[in-house]
């Protein structure tokens, strides 16, 4: 944890210190898919330099980790620039970080509306994989991106064409639902884990490095020069938002775009709920915290949006995410959650 007792100098040398580290990790998560510690710990050092700027605001630097996305684009890949930037998610770890987070929301909703409402939310599951934008021009897929440092990204749609789950062309009868002349569908595309599981047994049999999880497998497999090596790969998607939409009625609720989406032919995980409450956030919190095991894919928490879209947009973002949403992240498996509660707790 951190000491009780800092001086600005001691703060300032841990700041550094922590930056390091985590610079160094995330290169080799974002940039190598090749990570050397568990992300739990990650979340632990990232916990202890964000309460650390919290404590000493004047030792932010716009170029700490705390207020950055990701990692910069690799030069092997054409850029892209989203036009509008891919952000990351808020963290909590614990339950009243989440009351915490959606009391924020309340009050600053009750301020910019000049009346109290109680905002309706959609729970997600936080799908384990890397974060894709698919660009449809006039219903087709034109563009395939990574999100990189949020502002530019990888453009890998020769590869993104390879997998599956992604629709070249949205496969709607126009007669039935119109087709937007622009969308940019946002989404993950990650890896089963019996899927990837039978990948790394291929791999070793070839005498090649096994993938650490299937997040990096799912990433690794996504940016690689040759699209067929992407091909022979099990890779899957869920799409979870959007971005920019043209020529068509963009649904005026988080829940009601995944609806739509699913419509237009994309997959979207079925276990997306629309809740009144906060209570029954944490109760979806609690179940799948428990039942996370139970799919064959890796989750590692639980995305709450305020639902509505006009809300979305009275709250806005922050630096590299939006107040709008906060990712739970479950607990650790491992003996990194005694670490983390010491660190999350000072
Ligand atoms: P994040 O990955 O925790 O959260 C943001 C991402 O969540 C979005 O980009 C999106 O791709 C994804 N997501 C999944 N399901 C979603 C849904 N339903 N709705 C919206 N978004 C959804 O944040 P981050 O800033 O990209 O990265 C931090 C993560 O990377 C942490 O888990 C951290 O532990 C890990 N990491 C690990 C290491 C390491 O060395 N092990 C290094 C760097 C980062």
């Amino acid at each position: 944890g951190l000491p009780e007792q800092l001086s600005l100098r001691e703060a300032t040398e841990l700041a550094a210190r922590l930056r390091a580290v985590l610079q160094q990790h995330a290169y080799r998560y974002y940039v190598l898919d090749r990570p050397l510690i568990p992300d739990a710990e990650y979340d632990v050092l990232w916990a202890a330099l964000e309460r650390l700027e919290a404590r000493f605001p004047e030792l932010v630097t716009p170029d700490s980790p705390t207020q950055r996305v990701g990692g910069p684009p690799l030069e092997r890949f054409e850029k892209v620039r989203h036009p509008e930037p891919l952000l990351s998610l808020n963290n909590a770890f614990r339950e009243e970080d989440v009351r915490a987070w959606y009391e924020r929301c309340c009050r600053m909703l009750e301020e910019r509306l000049g009346r109290r409402v109680q905002p309706a939310l959609t729970a997600e599951l936080k799908i384990d994989g890397l974060a894709i934008a698919l660009t449809y021009t006039q219903g087709v897929l034109t563009i395939g991106a990574t999100r990189g440092d949020g502002v530019e990204g990888e453009n890998v749609t020769p590869n993104v064409r390879t997998i599956p789950a992604i629709p070249l062309r949205i496969p709607i009868d126009p007669a039935v639902e119109p087709v937007p002349t622009r969308l940019e569908v946002r989404g993950e595309v990650y890896m089963r884990r019996s899927d990837f599981e039978q990948l790394n047994e291929r791999l070793l049999e070839r005498g090649e490095r096994p993938f650490a999880n299937p997040r990096n497998a799912a990433a690794g497999s996504v940016r690689q020069l040759n699209p067929q090596v992407t091909a022979s790969r099990p890779l899957n998607f869920f799409a979870y938002g959007i971005g920019p939409v043209a020529g068509a009625a963009v649904p005026e609720s988080q829940y009601d775009v995944l609806q739509w989406l699913r419509r237009l032919g994309f997959p979207v995980n079925p276990h997306a709920q629309r809740l009144s409450h906060v209570d029954e956030a944490i109760a979806y919190c609690r179940q799948w915290t428990e039942a996370r095991d139970t799919l064959d894919y890796e989750i590692d928490g639980v995305v709450l949006k305020i639902d509505h879209r006009p809300y979305q947009a009275l709250l806005g973002n922050i630096s590299n995410a939006p107040r709008w949403a906060i990712a739970y992240k479950f607990p650790a498996r491992e003996a990194t959650t005694r670490l983390r509660n010491i660190i999350v707790n000072v």
